[in-house]
């Protein structure tokens, strides 16, 4: 046959099927990328044990950095912000997994780096506010918002890590 159908078939169902899973929008920032630390920072949510859904570097236009943070619009800080996020290439990632949001803010540290714990991402990477190398999501909402906001259709994968039943009893 063709169409849907027989593409579905094709393909197991879980591959397929969107996540319910919740999921994060965590990015490098362009301090992040120029200090050679995506490797270091990508590390820490493998070894974690959540899981990669999306990844790319991208140069991030003004109109998105706006939208991204549209809440801060009127804060003093914002036209530095925004020159900022757009100075050179981001790393874009959605990374999954139940709690993944709240656990991602504790991976990555209070928004001052200086009063970020250390071992968290801030708290050992970097020592200020405008330079702060990563970016996660506040809440579950706004991780669905911000990956959708930043990946275009395709980009985010469908897969299911063999350690799987090694993390998640
Ligand atoms: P977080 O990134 O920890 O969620 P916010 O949502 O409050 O923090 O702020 C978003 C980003 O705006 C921060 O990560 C930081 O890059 C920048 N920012 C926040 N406050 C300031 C500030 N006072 N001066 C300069 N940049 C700031």
């Amino acid at each position: 046959g063709s169409g849907r159908a027989a593409r579905a078939r094709a393909v197991p169902r879980r591959i397929v099927a969107s996540s319910e899973v919740e999921q994060s929008y965590i990015m490098i920032k362009p301090d992040g990328v120029q200090r050679g630390l995506v490797g270091e920072i990508i590390s820490r949510f493998e070894k974690k044990g959540f899981l990669l859904k999306g990844l790319k570097l991208f140069q991030c236009p003004k109109d998105l950095a706006q939208e991204h943070y549209k809440d801060l619009k009127d804060k003093p800080f914002f036209p530095k912000l925004i020159d900022y996020i757009t100075s050179g290439p981001v790393v874009c990632m959605a990374w999954e997994g139940d709690g993944v949001v709240a656990s991602a803010r504790k991976l990555i540290g209070a928004t001052n780096p200086l009063q970020a714990e250390p071992g968290t991402i801030r708290g050992d990477l970097a020592v200020q506010t405008g330079r702060n190398v990563v970016h996660g999501s506040d809440s579950p909402d706004n991780g669905k918002r911000e990956i959708e906001l930043w990946f275009k259709e395709g980009e985010v994968c469908q897969w299911e890590s063999v350690q799987a039943p090694w993390l998640i009893e």
